[in-house]
């Protein structure tokens, strides 16, 4: 197991999760409940982290996550599931309506 990155939130982490599983990279999500609820910030705040299983996928998860990180953000929103609002995909809450995005992710 290694360490590939810590994400921003819940939302990019599942991102880079899901493509590394695509690019046949088995991962594994850490700290993905470290984030508190609505209006809370937890005393030790850790941020989500993705880990690849078999050290020998390092290096190829790593370049895909660095593209993922070069992605524009246009292309990297997420919508309200309550209001439909268009948010920074590193939002964890609407900034219109205070919804969790998180949410979207299950
Ligand atoms: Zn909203």
């Amino acid at each position: 197991m290694k360490k590939i990155c810590s994400a921003a939130s819940l939302m990019e982490a599942q991102i880079m999760l899901d493509l590394l599983e695509h690019a046949n990279i088995a991962a594994r999500l850490f700290n993905e409940h470290a984030q508190g609820g609505v209006g809370d910030i937890p005393f030790t705040h850790a941020y989500p982290e993705v880990w690849v299983v078999r050290d020998s996928d390092f290096a190829r998860g790593q370049a895909i996550v660095r593209a993922f990180e070069k992605t524009p953000a246009e292309t990297r929103v997420v919508f309200c599931r309550a209001c439909g609002e268009e948010n920074p995909r590193n939002f964890q809450l609407c900034w219109k309506c205070g919804a969790g995005l998180e949410a979207m992710w299950g």
